[in-house]
């Protein structure tokens, strides 16, 4: 890293995670440049990006509408370019998969906050980082409280408890989740983030995927992994080691910590953009047992997990569909776990796929699923 500058490149740069990258590179303008954005269709954004940190490289999903000096290339490209130190992996679903395995190939530290990347494809991506000696360090608030907690540890987790806020339905009855409405699902109570990680958030999907994604990046097996529901949402995750130590992690909910934290890694820095924390007031902590009953989401990404192969590749394709219909209104909520079921029950998995297996599953699976809301629909 030479001069000790930070060389950063920002895959899906205009999406929630992307903005908050930002800010924390704004905040701190002699650490890091920033030298490639990719975005997806949001291109007036990205030229407002482009504008103001002046990468040399960049991509677009769509043909670009302005003009600009840098040059033109694509994710895998961008992810893995001699000039670039970290590539920060703020795609969603399946578009960070090629990108951060050419990061991992090229030797690049990858700060990971899409979730799909190790859900999909965790034995390879884990492998090429193993084999290339490269750090993939979370950005996720729970995995990054789990790192965090890990750091000066000789010895392994016994058990990890990833912490769940429960959303904004936690405890209401079936037929209350029968009549949810999108603008009630996109209100989520502590965390603010993207539509479709809103969503799985509210089924409890999204913390099924947290739970495959910790897997494979702490290597803990998946019946080591709990989950607890702490509504307030200040204890990102606990881990506990084998003479029943517990270490937690805490601060207010605000993504731009964990982006901080992996962007300035091994630094830890004051930014006094920052919320903090202050327990002497009022804080209550509570924890309770998830109800698996009612969040049938969870139990199916943890069914995933458990069967391996591409059941969890299928998983993702499945929810990503139905989410999407639900967003535009035409699914009922609870329609979200009935069709990922369906599409797990008639998936037929591959063990140890390779990168094709995997995205062959997906494009498999997004028509079945197509054909399953289709069927839903008409009854
Ligand atoms: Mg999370």
């Amino acid at each position: 890293m030479g001069s000790g500058v930070k060389r950063i490149a920002i895959l899906g740069s205009t999406g929630s995670i992307g903005q908050q990258a930002l800010d924390v590179i704004r905040a701190f303008p002699t650490k890091f440049q920033v030298r490639g954005l990719a975005a997806g269709e949001n291109i007036k954004l990205l030229e407002q990006q482009l504008e103001e940190f002046e990468p040399q490289l960049f991509y677009c999903s769509v043909e670009p509408d302005f003009s600009y000096q840098g040059k033109f290339m694509t994710m895998e490209e961008i992810a893995s370019h001699d000039d670039v130190d970290l590539t920060v992996i703020a795609t969603s679903g399946k578009a960070g998969l090629f990108p951060t395995i050419a990061a991992l190939q090229a030797g690049k530290t990858v700060a990971l906050a899409n979730k799909e990347v190790l859900v999909m494809a965790g034995n390879i991506v884990t492998t090429e980082a193993t084999q290339h000696d490269v750090q993939i360090l979370p950005v996720d608030s729970e995995h990054s409280a789990i790192w965090q907690c890990l750091l000066g540890e000789e010895s392994e987790p016994h058990r990890l408890f990833l912490t769940a806020s429960g959303g904004p339905f936690y405890h209401h009855s079936q037929s209350q989740l029968d009549r949810v409405t999108v603008e009630q699902a996109l209100r989520h109570p502590t965390w603010k983030m993207g539509k479709k990680v809103t969503i799985d958030s509210a089924t409890l999907m999204n913390k099924g995927l947290e739970v495959i994604e910790a897997h494979h990046l702490f290597a803990i097996p998946v019946d080591r992994i709990e989950i607890l529901v702490h509504p307030q949402s200040l204890v990102h995750s606990i881990i506990e080691f084998a003479d029943g130590s517990m270490k937690a992690q805490l601060s207010f909910p605000d993504m731009h910590l964990p982006i901080q934290y992996a962007l300035c890694y091994p630094e830890r820095l004051p930014n006094p953009e920052l919320p903090r924390l202050d327990l002497s007031r009022k804080e209550i902590l509570s924890f309770e047992p998830v109800d698996y009953a009612q969040f049938p989401c969870l139990k199916l990404a943890l069914d995933a997990a458990r069967l391996g192969g591409t059941y969890p590749a299928a998983l993702c394709a499945a929810d990503e569909v139905a989410v999407e219909f639900f967003l535009q209104g035409k699914i009922r909520f609870t329609d979200i776990a009935t069709i990922v079921s369906n599409a797990l029950e008639q998936h037929q998995s591959i063990a140890q796929p390779s990168i094709e297996e995997i995205f062959a599953a997906d494009e498999k699976t997004r028509e079945m699923t197509l054909q399953i809301v289709h069927d839903i629909s008409l009854c």
